[in-house]
């Protein structure tokens, strides 16, 4: 979750929408936002077979497109207030909200492909159940934060951690398919250093920490 900052704009090609979010600095936003993550799994990905290892990127490209097209050709944010996404409903305002652009009311429950849909719904809503007050009429869900983690990932040894056809090819972090996030991509740096003969003294201190 990032306190006081803002949803920004990330698509990286024209006629997609694509957002992320962050802080800024000195936290000073009165805005927060959470990216809000689900999974994909390798059989939801049936409809998309004939792409064969490039099914996810397909599945991604479609989603993105799909939601610009649902737009003004802006990059306006398609969004829904909370408790509306949950019930699968069209919102009749919005919430204020960082995103420069703007945001505009749109069936993003209908826009999804449906199994992100309910897993994202049974998600916010088991938040709901677990914290009060999260479920509130001033959230906005803004549709989508699609780049969380590569659609592909390039093969290595789970000994090595080498590629298992090149060697001395250390496939590492977020764009090779092993991690989504800060953490998780620095943590699989530290494991691909030392598969690859970088010694604690070197990770620990200057070069990672
Ligand atoms: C706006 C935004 C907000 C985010 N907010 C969060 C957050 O709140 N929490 C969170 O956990 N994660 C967040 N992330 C995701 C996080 O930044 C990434 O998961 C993480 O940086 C991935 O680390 P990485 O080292 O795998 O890849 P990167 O940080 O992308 O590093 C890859 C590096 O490789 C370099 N490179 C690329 N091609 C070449 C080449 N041919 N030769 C040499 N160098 C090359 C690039 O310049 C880059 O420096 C956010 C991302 C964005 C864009």
């Amino acid at each position: 979750m990032c306190p006081g900052g803002l949803i920004v704009p990330s698509a990286t090609a024209p006629g997609e929408i694509v957002v992320n979010g962050m802080s800024m600095s000195r936290r000073d936003s009165p805005f927060a936002n959470s990216g809000m993550v689900t999974s994909v799994e390798p059989e939801d990905l049936a409809p998309w077979a004939k792409y064969s290892v490039f099914a996810a990127m397909e599945l991604q490209a479609e989603v993105e497109q799909r939601l610009f097209a649902a737009g003004d050709g802006s990059q306006k944010g398609p969004a829904l207030r909370l408790p509306d996404f949950i019930a699968g409903k069209m919102s009749k305002d919005l919430s204020p909200s960082s995103y420069i652009p703007g945001l505009y009311p749109a069936p993003i429950h209908e826009l999804l492909p449906g199994f992100i849909y309910k897993r994202l719904r049974e998600g916010l809503a088991d938040f709901g159940r677990q914290m009060r007050g999260f479920l509130t009429a001033e959230a906005n869900v803004v549709a989508t934060e699609s780049r969380t983690s590569s659609p592909v990932r390039i093969p290595r040894d789970p000994a090595t951690l080498m590629h298992p056809e090149m060697e001395g090819l250390f496939p590492c972090g977020e764009g090779a398919g092993y991690a989504g996030g800060i953490i998780s991509a620095a943590m699989d740096g530290q494991n691909v250093a030392r598969a690859a003969g970088f010694g604690d003294w070197l990770i620990g201190d200057w070069w990672i920490g």
